[in-house]
């Protein structure tokens, strides 16, 4: 049987478009925000905003699911805890099973009677690659099951494309700007700062509320 490299992908959503999405579901947010890596940077994204309503993570990992469609994946699986939302969904629209890997005294493993069969073709999913250091660590699950690696999907790749993974696709590229503190020009602006991470930093600041996030 003759199989194309990939299966395409629905188009009608421009790059544009996925991120205004991000943008009215607070998953994309823009101010002057302190990084978990102490870096400063005019943009946070969080996309478990965006994924935690049904119908946009059916388009979104449906977008990936398109992608894999005819590389006959038996299995999808994520590094916990962001990619397994991703996985899921992305193996439920292919139809196979999907698992995760969790970190244990810093290193991810399969846990829970999770499996890998040798042989078994597999697609790495993730919600957002920043570096690429964990799906890196899935795929050597991967290999060191004896499992077949196809490629790696993703929600948002925010290393711009610079993790090069092989056979790779990521609904969005988006290269988040970061700065050193003493560098930052938003701090020299004297624009107050937030730190996204923490309980109150969303606190009013979600660019619209939950009920009215469909368009
Ligand atoms: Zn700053």
């Amino acid at each position: 049987m003759i199989r194309s490299p990939a299966g395409s992908v629905p188009s009608p959503d421009t790059q544009e478009d996925i991120l205004a999405l991000f943008r009215r579901t607070g998953a994309l947010l823009e101010g002057h925000f302190q990084l978990s890596s102490g870096l400063h940077s005019p943009q946070y994204f969080q996309c478990a905003r965006v994924l935690q309503y049904p119908e946009h993570a059916e388009a979104l990992c449906g977008r990936i699911a398109a992608r894999f469609r005819n590389e006959s994946v038996g299995v999808v699986i994520a590094p916990a805890l962001g990619g397994i939302v991703v996985a899921q969904e992305v193996g439920r629209q292919l139809n196979v099973r999907s698992i995760f890997a969790e970190r244990r005294e810093n290193e991810l493993i399969l846990r829970r009677g999770l499996e890998i069969a040798p042989g078994e073709r597999v697609l790495v999913c993730e919600d957002v690659i920043t570096t690429g250091g964990s799906v890196e660590e899935v795929m050597k699950i991967v290999r060191g099951s004896g499992g077949t690696l196809v490629g790696v999907g993703a929600i948002v790749d925010r290393s711009g494309g610079a993790a090069g993974f092989e056979n790779s696709y990521s609904t969005v590229t988006l290269k988040v700007l970061a700065y050193k503190p003493d560098e930052c020009p938003l701090c020299k602006l004297e624009v107050p700062i937030e730190t996204p991470g923490s309980r109150e930093a969303f606190h009013g600041k979600a660019p619209m509320s939950a009920p009215n996030h469909r368009t």
